[in-house]
């Protein structure tokens, strides 16, 4: 048989009836690329969890650590005691081996449906609406909920594996016990977003009251080509989360940053001063410039500053760049 990936990929799920499994782990095609397994019984429903992936259709080492668990569930060698969501995010990328066809997917999220929407922006509309329902049915007693959204980045990164916490809702805190479990991931370090910008993970944050995070997991290749990619330990970490456990982690080596300052660029004239190629997280000595546009200088003021998703060739208006410093989640 076929894995589930390589059927998507050929255009071949579809909405299907639910079935039950030998072991009785109910599963159901929701729609092309998104697969839902749950526990017969209600008890071993302690958490729900989403493991989205290929929301840029060049991040394929995700899709392919994915792809992996729910062959380990359709053949019941994983048994789940969570109910768990899996996401294919952007198929038709994954298929031409691009980023996106009309628009980054991951910025269509948290807004309002429009009649002149692209592929991207259409298709996160029905994955909104695929955790809406997800969350929804969980019936019973309220279980945890977290979203992890699996990238690789464009960039190298002197961080290896990294997680984005997108704001919280106002009121709200972002969730440090999440922060520490992720070391157990094999996630370095997490950034703590000042703004909210509108990805998949601020989307189950603010409007599922999930507890999400993007990940991003080193560098994008094509299908076939991530053995640079060790997902050993966040494979290891995701199949116990199914399999009902919670590990803890004794204490947390997983480093908090927050968002220093925004690098906006204002006109055509804006000019990155540090390398466009630099690797995520290098350090920013005081007095550094970063970035200048017209009258604009940007110099680091900061203490133990480091450049974060450095990129000139934005739109105007548009984030070329975000400088981050250490700091304590709460
Ligand atoms: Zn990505």
């Amino acid at each position: 048989m076929n894995s589930f990936l390589a059927e998507t990929l050929a255009g071949r799920t579809a909405i299907a009836l639910p079935y039950c499994q030998a072991n009785g782990t109910h599963v159901q095609v929701l729609d092309e690329g998104v697969i839902r397994f749950e526990p017969r019984e209600p008890d071993a429903r302690g958490l729900d969890l989403v493991v989205s992936c290929g929301v840029h259709g060049n991040e394929t080492a995700p899709v392919e650590l994915v792809d992996r668990l729910i062959s380990a569930l359709l053949c019941g060698t994983l048994r789940p005691r969570a109910r768990v969501l899996f996401v294919i995010g952007n198929i038709e990328a994954l298929r031409r081996g691009v980023r996106f066809v009309a628009e980054d997917m991951n910025r269509q999220f948290c807004r309002v449906p429009d009649v002149g929407d692209g592929p991207e922006a259409r298709r996160a509309a029905m994955l909104e609406m695929q955790l809406v329902r997800f969350f929804a049915q969980a019936g019973g007693e309220p279980v945890p909920r977290i979203h992890y959204d699996l990238h690789t980045a464009i960039h190298g990164s002197l961080i290896e594996k990294f997680a984005i916490h997108p704001q919280p809702a106002p009121g709200k805190e972002f969730d440090r016990a999440e922060i520490a479990r992720l070391g157990l991931a094999g996630v370095s370090a997490v950034l703590l977003q000042s703004a909210a910008a509108p990805t998949f993970s601020l989307f189950s944050s603010r409007y599922c009251q999930a507890s999400a995070f993007t990940v991003e997991l080193g560098r994008a290749m094509p299908f076939g080509q991530n053995q640079g990619v060790d997902l050993e330990a966040l494979e290891d970490y995701l199949g116990a989360l199914i399999e009902g456990e919670r590990p803890s982690p004794a204490s947390s080596d997983v480093v908090a940053y927050r968002v220093s300052r925004e690098i906006i660029k204002q006109s055509p004239a804006f000019r990155l001063l540090i390398d466009d190629q630099a690797d995520n997280f290098t350090p920013l000595p005081h007095g550094t410039p970063i970035a200048e546009d017209g009258e604009t200088r940007w110099v680091v003021d900061e203490h133990d500053a480091r450049i974060v998703f450095p990129n000139p060739d934005v739109a105007v208006g548009q984030r070329a760049g975000l400088i981050v410093v250490p700091t304590t989640p709460g």
